[in-house]
């Protein structure tokens, strides 16, 4: 049996999305998500030769129930075998993890010490880990952290201006997330553009739920919209990106409301779903904006000004810009989303084709603006194969 298959999981605190990647072709031969975990409509659903279909759990089911669900799916479909390695996302490497890892006793440690950073995030990833390992005890498990790629940053773009003590004694810095997603499009619009990848200068638009921009030069990413947490930069489905840090205070102080509270507030409440007071979800803000919904209409203003000031401000950085990417949900398929934000680039000299960008959705790749000016590129993004290939090429070393 030719052990073809990486296993990619990726847990996030309710949910887990699985995949299994052939390396050898990058088909995606399964992919899935167990979903609600923790809840009464706990249920795993999943895509396979084209069908999709789903496995009930028994209310309240958690990632360990999950996990040895899917395992039990991949025995069913005569899978297991094949599977060579499991690769993890980690969100949160801090300083530590500049690439991929093996994961051993030490590094799951490790992974666990940084929830620090991301008590969101990293305790999710660690079930992951774990259940992973009491399911596979004899294979092998990589971590792909999705703050590596932006640890090429330089001082001045991820010190924040506190006391630098902060950095120095709490590691307090910007670290920037999405990484995975911003290196596969950064090799992607190398081959594209047909310019090699140390040569190339590109902005990268990861817009999904979360979102985040990073500014990429020579390859390497050189600035990023999130921070230590992936709460900072762009607004998002449900994230408020930047703020005055003095609103948190001003709210528990002046407002009563708990820590818990705000942050939950700029976490789960804020963004499209806060300003629209309607959903996170992209669509449905268009489509209410388009019938005249006055809260909808603004939160897409609003997503499309930020980040457009974050298009232009990473600009800066580069000197000289080969290609504007959009990916993720809204950048792979929102057409209206990527005229706006053109529109308010203009002072590059972007000029949207029309026909090209609304060409670019579902899947479909390509340029989106006239050759007579700078060029920006729809790319779809896939997160799963980078950890696939990172995780094959950790354990053919
Ligand atoms: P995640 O960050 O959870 O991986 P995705 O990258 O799948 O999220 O992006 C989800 C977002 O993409 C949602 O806001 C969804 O509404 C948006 N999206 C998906 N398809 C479309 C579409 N056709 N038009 C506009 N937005 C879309």
């Amino acid at each position: 049996m030719t052990k073809d298959l990486v296993f990619v999981l990726n847990c996030g605190s309710s949910s887990l999305k699985f995949s299994l990647i052939n390396c050898h072709t990058d088909e995606e031969v399964l992919s899935g998500l167990a979903d609600s975990l923790g809840s009464s409509t706990a249920m795993i659903s999943y895509k396979y030769q084209g069908e999709k279909k789903h496995i009930s759990l028994v209310p309240g089911s958690q990632h360990q129930v999950a996990v040895d669900k899917i395992v039990l799916l991949l025995t069913q479909l005569k899978l297991t075998d094949r599977v060579s390695i499991i690769g993890h996302r980690v969100v949160h490497g801090g300083e530590l993890f500049t690439e991929s890892v093996l994961i051993d006793d030490k590094v799951l440690a490790q992974i666990e010490q940084l929830s620090k950073l991301a008590p969101l995030h990293n305790p999710a990833n660690v079930i992951g880990i774990k259940a992973a390992r009491q399911a596979f005890p004899e294979l092998s498990q990589v971590a792909v952290f999705d703050t590596a790629f932006h640890q090429t940053m330089p001082e001045k773009a991820f010190i924040y201006a506190l006391p630098y003590s902060l950095y120095k004694k709490h590691g307090i810095r910007r670290y920037g997330f999405h990484g995975t997603s911003h290196y596969f499009i950064t090799n992607q619009c190398s081959k594209m553009i047909n310019k090699p990848v140390n040569e190339l200068n590109i902005i990268s638009a990861h817009l999904g739920n979360g979102a985040s921009v990073a500014a990429i030069k020579n390859g390497n990413s050189v600035d990023t919209s999130m921070g230590l947490t992936p709460l900072e930069g762009l607004v998002m489905g449900t994230r408020s990106g930047d703020l005055d840090p003095a609103i948190s205070q001003y709210m528990i102080e002046q407002l009563d409301y708990s820590n818990k509270q705000v942050n939950t507030i700029f976490n789960t409440q804020s963004g499209l779903l806060g300003i629209s007071e309607l959903s996170n979800d992209c669509r449905i803000i268009e489509e209410k904006a388009a019938n005249g919904h006055v809260g909808a209409a603004l939160a897409l203003d609003i997503f499309c000004y930020r980040l457009a000031k974050y298009i232009a401000s990473f600009t800066v950085p580069l000197g000289r810009l080969d290609a504007l990417v959009f990916t993720g949900g809204i950048g792979e398929n929102s057409s209206l989303i990527r005229e706006k934000v053109i529109a308010l680039l203009t002072i590059f000299g972007f000029q949207l084709d029309q026909d090209a960008n609304i060409a670019a959705r579902f899947g479909q790749h390509g340029q989106i603006t006239e050759n007579t000016g700078p060029k920006a590129l729809v790319i779809p993004t896939n997160e799963e194969l980078v950890i696939a290939l990172d995780a094959m090429a950790l354990v053919e070393e």
